[in-house]
């Protein structure tokens, strides 16, 4: 699923892709508030892994709740603040490039040094043409390097516009996430770290 403006030109990433050898695949476009809280939930109540900056699981019984909080943000984002939810963002892979047997792990070292190593060449190279880009394409200190997210240039930034950490703040209230007290008393923090701090086009 994506915004209605963002497929014509993913449509021809892909078939641009499919002319270079690769097999251009979607691990996963939009995500919804319910679905990105279940994922989140899961990771503060201890039923999903939730791993250090290296990428070291941790014990959640173990932390404090300002402590998960910061450890989830790291790789996943917060319920409401997804760039997910708006149907411009991707991750994606080649699936031609996988060796047999293998799934997609979305981990940084397969782009850089292991199989999809070609594809993100070739992405890097050719992305920007098609409108996309890479929002985490360097560790700035909040969302860790994600290589596999791409994100159309035309819209997002029309969508965080709107995302204010007022609205965010909002739907934070209304929602019942895990941590929510936590949360909304680190707000604004959250929001500069995590949110909007994102690489320049
Ligand atoms: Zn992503």
């Amino acid at each position: 699923m994506l915004h209605k403006e963002v497929q014509a030109d993913f449509l021809a990433l892909q078939s641009s892709a499919e002319k270079a050898g690769f097999e251009l695949t979607i691990a996963s476009s939009f995500r919804d508030f319910s679905r990105q809280q279940m994922i989140w939930d899961n990771k503060f109540n201890g039923l999903r892994p939730m791993l250090d900056g290296n990428g070291t699981p941790l014990d959640a019984s173990q932390l404090s709740d300002d402590d998960k909080v910061r450890a989830i943000l790291r790789w996943s984002a917060l319920p409401g603040a997804s760039r997910h939810h708006w149907g411009t963002d991707i991750d994606i892979y080649a699936r031609n490039l996988l060796p047999e047997g293998i799934s997609i792990q979305l981990e940084p070292w397969e782009y850089l040094t292991g199989h999809q190593k070609p594809f993100f060449d070739w992405l890097l190279a050719n992305m920007k043409t098609h409108g996309f880009y890479l929002p985490y394409r360097e560790d700035r200190g909040g969302v860790a390097f994600e290589p596999w997210h791409i994100s159309h240039i035309p819209t997002t930034q029309g969508a965080l516009d709107i995302l204010t950490p007022d609205a965010l703040r909002t739907a934070i209230a209304s929602s019942n996430i895990a941590g929510r007290e936590t949360v909304l008393n680190q707000l604004d923090w959250i929001y500069s770290q995590y949110v909007s701090n994102v690489c320049e086009v």
